[in-house]
């Protein structure tokens, strides 16, 4: 018997046959003694629908109203979920995040939660109830409804069952877990038994959309263990750990990429103190987040200032570039929005020189320019041409030998 929070994304509520499955197995699960919280995403291409109606009428849609948009999604599949298990004889309520008391910060489409009601949720599975609780949304202190980013359900789930001290939070999607990378790009991808949540939140913030980046630092400050499962097919799944994994880990544990990228380059300022923040500066308060910076400076001692954002931001950021180049004294202003990020994430990386080199050769022998890299202890990270990526990452995966075929053993 355990205290559960079961969390199902879009295509395992794609349609009502899904739907049934799904209740088939929280009412299995609840039959078998176990309390569970469930929390469900809209169904499949449900978000990206509203989204595209949202900015059909209006180019810079005002956030507040997308959130009110964007989290009707999940309204219509509380419904049908919770529906489909009263059939099944379980005694069901639907809920929408302000009637779960999800209380979030002001930020609109990429709200916090700062809290939630636990004692609600305790006192309704005291009474034999099964919740079924909207994710992906919240209420702010003005009553508004927020949402959490785009897949965000999944810090919906996590956030309940750190809030309920739940025994564990899973994570049903399409895939049989985790794997090494992405299985719709690298065919031989391997399911993970398991990840410390160090490497599941690298790997979630640079790209891997199997879980929300947010909903693992959840993990991390609270505890909560989490398990990704599939909710087409029965298994282990992955675990994701706060604790240490043993010696014979592997180096590498996965890869992930990030394809909507771009970078701008401001090219021949003079090299004295305070250009970057002039440059800087104007685009963090344009709201744009900056991701990888270098700079260089030639031999005439002037520097080039090249730094990434995202690709929705590009344009705005090429504006405000060109708007600073002149006090600058810049020779110019250059971008390009057809770039991806690649990222290799492993905890065993830190005491194994010579990582950056297998993965620098491996890009070498397919002829892949690497534009940028950057490092941090557990992760290296490189913008390379967006038409080379799935080539990348498939030689990577060879490089670091992640995938099923090719024997796991340390051979260097
Ligand atoms: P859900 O709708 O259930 O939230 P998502 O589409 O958000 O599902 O996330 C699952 C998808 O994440 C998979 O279909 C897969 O293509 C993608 N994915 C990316 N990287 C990985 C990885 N390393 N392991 C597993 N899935 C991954
Ligand atoms: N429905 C939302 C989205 O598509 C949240 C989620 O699925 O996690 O982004
Ligand atoms: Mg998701």
């Amino acid at each position: 018997m355990a205290l559960l929070v079961q969390k199902f994304g879009g295509t395992s509520v794609r349609d009502i046959g899904r739907i049934n499955a799904v209740a088939d197995r929280v009412a299995a699960s609840v039959a078998d003694g176990n309390r569970v919280v469930v929390v469900v995403s809209a169904m499949a291409g449900e978000t990206d629908r509203l989204e595209g109606l949202g900015f059909e009428v209006a180019p810079r849609p005002p956030s507040r109203e997308m959130d009110v948009l964007l989290s009707s999604g999940e309204q219509v599949s509380v419904a049908l979920v919770a529906m489909a298990l009263m059939e099944r004889g379980c005694t069901a309520r639907s809920g929408l995040g302000f009637q779960a008391r999800i209380r979030t910060d002001g930020n609109h489409m990429r709200a916090r939660i700062e809290e939630i009601d636990a004692e609600r949720l305790h006192a309704d599975l005291d009474s034999g109830m099964t919740p079924v609780i909207a994710g992906f949304q919240g209420i702010n202190s003005r009553g508004d409804i927020t949402t959490f980013g785009r897949g965000g359900s999944d810090t919906t789930a996590v956030a309940i069952a750190a809030a309920i001290n739940a025994d564990e939070c899973q994570i049903y999607t399409d895939v049989d877990g985790v794997f090494t990378a992405d299985p719709r790009i690298v065919e031989d991808a391997r399911r993970l038994d398991v990840l410390t949540f160090e490497e599941m939140l690298e790997l979630a913030s640079l790209g891997a959309k199997v879980l929300h980046s947010r909903s693992v630092e959840f993990v991390g400050k609270y505890g909560v263990p989490l398990r990704v499962l599939s909710s087409f097919n029965d298994g282990p799944g992955t675990l994701i750990t706060t604790e240490e994994r043993s010696m014979e880990q592997l180096i590498v544990s996965g890869l992930t990429y990030q394809r909507d990228e771009a970078k701008l380059t401001v090219l021949g300022v003079p090299d004295v103190p305070g250009v970057a923040s002039k440059i800087l500066g104007p685009i963090g308060e344009a709201d744009i987040e900056v991701d990888m910076i270098v700079q260089n400076t030639g031999a005439d001692g002037s520097t080039d200032l090249t730094f990434t954002v995202r690709r929705a931001d590009y344009e705005r950021a090429l504006e405000i570039l060109d708007g600073v180049r002149g006090s600058l004294g810049a020779r110019g202003v250059e971008g390009d929005d057809h770039i991806a990020k690649v990222s290799a994430v492993g905890v065993g990386m830190k005491s194994h020189a010579g990582v950056a080199k297998r993965m620098f050769d491996a890009l070498a022998r397919e002829n892949i320019n690497i534009q940028m890299i950057s490092t941090s202890e557990i992760k290296i990270s490189v913008v390379v041409a967006e038409r080379y990526l799935e080539l990348a990452v498939r030689a990577m995966h060879d490089a670091f030998e992640l995938g099923t075929d090719a024997s796991t053993e340390e051979t260097w």
